[in-house]
């Protein structure tokens, strides 16, 4: 089975491969429904509009009928209430680097970016409260000036914004050490679909507040009583893994309600736009540390990652991050001096404890038993550590833009599994790959046990596709079953991993994820073929004249 194309419609652009809802309305209703709630100014429905906001950084398109932008809770209202009137469905967006096409839907694009106001910043108890659209770096800039920043560090830091963390429940460079979004979000104010505004925080369920709230939302209660009925499959379905990106984290959920708290935010923070719109985002900030120290190395034998990166463990790193030696070859050996010898490269932060202890451990005993390409590069200085970073971060725009035909895509980018079963499953992704007939970029954050895996492929040759089909199947397969993983870490499970929910927590668990949804949004306006869907991972590819992969 080959991908489907995109149609390409009579005047030559570029249309959905997505089917539109029942009933149609047409384009000029659904544009005066829009303008009239929102203003002219705030509704586009050009060409050229839906072709810029028919794709995030996966390889999915989906072409939207209009794009909206919101600047304020009351623009969100009137737009929910075009779409429950119009039966048009909504996906909220930030800045769309979804690497797994979560951004992307056919209904009405809801653009947050002007929706970016710091609201409030409550110094004693280290909570900055934000509107969805505020950008990370813009965020980080404005807590630096005061000492403190928001911890999670994705590679996308200079592009994307909360409302999107908030919606992948992002992590990144340093989750070894600071976790996920979800770790970090004290509350969220959200809209639901019938347009009831939800302040989720922690509600004691015995307490006046959550009846306040099961008055206002009566599905939440049952909700409730559905995680409770399930608690012991879904404290079953859980992996040995340090996070995840695949659907509502029940089992945390779980975990609070046998304490007597109904962990409202939690059940947002990963919901990929599907269960609600965030209109506010209350953030618990940390300091930023005093000092830190990074670490570069370069291995001769990429297997000995795996060895080296549990050792580090013991030390409290801050980050662990990996690059494969095809991903050096790509970066370029002789521009970065990377050492011709070189399968691997560890980039490995300390931002605590004795740092000094740490470097002696490091360049004495911890180096003598590895075969490095040449001496640990210990750097203390922030231009030297940048520069390092620098070498990291540039990892996947250089992968993405590859020559030749055969491209990195990302249909298999994210997986996690047990760290210590690290070592073996990057073995096994190196041989996957060149089992079926091709090479790839595998870095990541190996601190976690997570990975990212690009495989190179020509998916409008349609041998590789088929083989892209075979290595999926098989990368399924093993990291659920073999590895007790999951397929996403980080970047979520969006319509990319969306037939592989059920098989992640099990089809009892995955019902009580789509429960959750039907409750919530039983029409089904959020972000529709997100989380869940059965169609095959290609049904919205790009298409056989698919872009250069981002
Ligand atoms: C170069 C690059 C590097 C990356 N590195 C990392 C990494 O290290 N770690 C990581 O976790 N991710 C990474 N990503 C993926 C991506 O950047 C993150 O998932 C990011 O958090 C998405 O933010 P965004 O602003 O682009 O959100 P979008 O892509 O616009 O949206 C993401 C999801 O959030 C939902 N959403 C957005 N706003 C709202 C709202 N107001 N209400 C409800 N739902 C909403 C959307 O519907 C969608 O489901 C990377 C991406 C790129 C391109």
């Amino acid at each position: 089975m080959f991908p489907t194309p995109r149609r390409r419609s009579e005047n030559g652009n570029k249309a959905a491969v997505m089917r539109p809802r029942m009933p149609f309305v047409d384009d000029a209703t659904l544009r005066r429904a829009l303008e009239a709630g929102l203003g002219a100014d705030k509704v586009r429905m050009d060409e050229d509009i839906r072709h810029a906001y028919s794709t995030d950084a996966s390889p999915c398109v989906v072409v939207p009928r209009a794009v909206a932008f919101a600047e304020s809770e009351a623009d969100v209202l009137a737009v929910l209430r075009s779409c429950r009137e119009l039966d048009v469905p909504l996906t909220a967006r930030a800045s769309g680097t979804s690497l797994s096409g979560a951004a992307i839907g056919p209904g009405i694009v809801l653009d947050t970016t002007r929706f970016r106001r710091i609201l409030d910043f409550d110094r004693d108890r280290g909570i900055v409260r934000v509107e969805p659209g505020i950008l990370l770096s813009e965020l980080n800039a404005y807590l630096a000036e005061r000492g403190v920043r928001f911890a999670p560090d994705p590679g996308s830091q200079d592009l994307c914004r909360i409302g999107g963390m908030v919606g992948h429940n992002a992590s990144g460079y340093r989750s070894v050490k600071y976790g996920q979004t979800k770790d970090h979000v004290v509350g969220l104010r959200v809209l639901l679909a019938d347009g009831t505004a939800l302040d989720a925080r922690d509600l004691p369920v015995d307490g006046p507040e959550w009846k306040e709230t099961v008055g206002k939302v009566p599905a939440l209660d049952q909700i409730r009583r559905d995680i409770v009925d399930h608690r012991a499959s879904i404290l079953a379905s859980r992996r040995a893994i340090r996070k995840h990106s695949c659907g509502y984290h029940l089992d945390s959920i779980v975990e609070a309600l046998d304490r007597g708290m109904f962990p409202l935010a939690s059940l947002f923070v990963g919901s990929e736009g599907t269960l609600g719109v965030i209109t506010q985002v209350a953030l618990r900030v940390l300091p930023i540390p005093a000092r830190r120290i990074t670490v570069l190395w370069f291995l001769d034998h990429f297997r000995e990652i795996g060895p080296l990166a549990a050792e580090l463990f013991a030390l409290g790193p801050s980050a662990i991050e990996s690059i494969d030696g095809n991903s050096l070859d790509l970066l370029g050996r002789g521009a970065h001096d990377i050492p011709r010898t070189a399968e691997a490269m560890l980039l490995v932060e300390f931002d605590g404890g004795d740092l000094d202890a740490i470097v002696r451990e490091i360049v004495g005993p911890l180096s003598s038993r590895y075969a490095l390409s040449r001496p640990a590069d210990v750097a203390e200085g922030a231009d030297r550590q940048a520069a390092l970073w620098k070498l990291r971060r540039s990892v996947f725009p250089t992968i993405v833009q590859r020559p030749g035909p055969r491209k990195a895509w990302g249909f298999v980018e994210d997986p996690i599994v047990p760290r210590e079963r690290m070592p073996e499953f990057i073995e096994f992704l190196g041989d996957l790959a060149r089992r079926h007939g091709t090479q790839a970029g595998i870095y990541g954050h190996v601190g976690d046990g997570n990975t990212h895996y690009r495989p190179f492929f020509d998916p409008t040759d349609p041998g590789d596709f088929e083989r892209m089909q075979a290595l999926r199947r098989e990368f399924d397969d093993a990291v659920l079953d073999r590895f007790r993983g999951a397929p996403s870490g980080e970047h979520g499970i969006g319509r990319l991993r969306a037939e592989t929910l059920p098989r992640v927590w099990g089809q009892a668990v995955y019902d009580v994820m789509r429960r959750t949804k039907d409750a919530l949004d039983p029409r089904g306006l959020l972000n529709p073929g997100v989380l869940f869907s059965s169609e095959p991972w290609w049904a919205s590819w790009g298409g056989l004249d698919s872009r250069m992969p981002m």
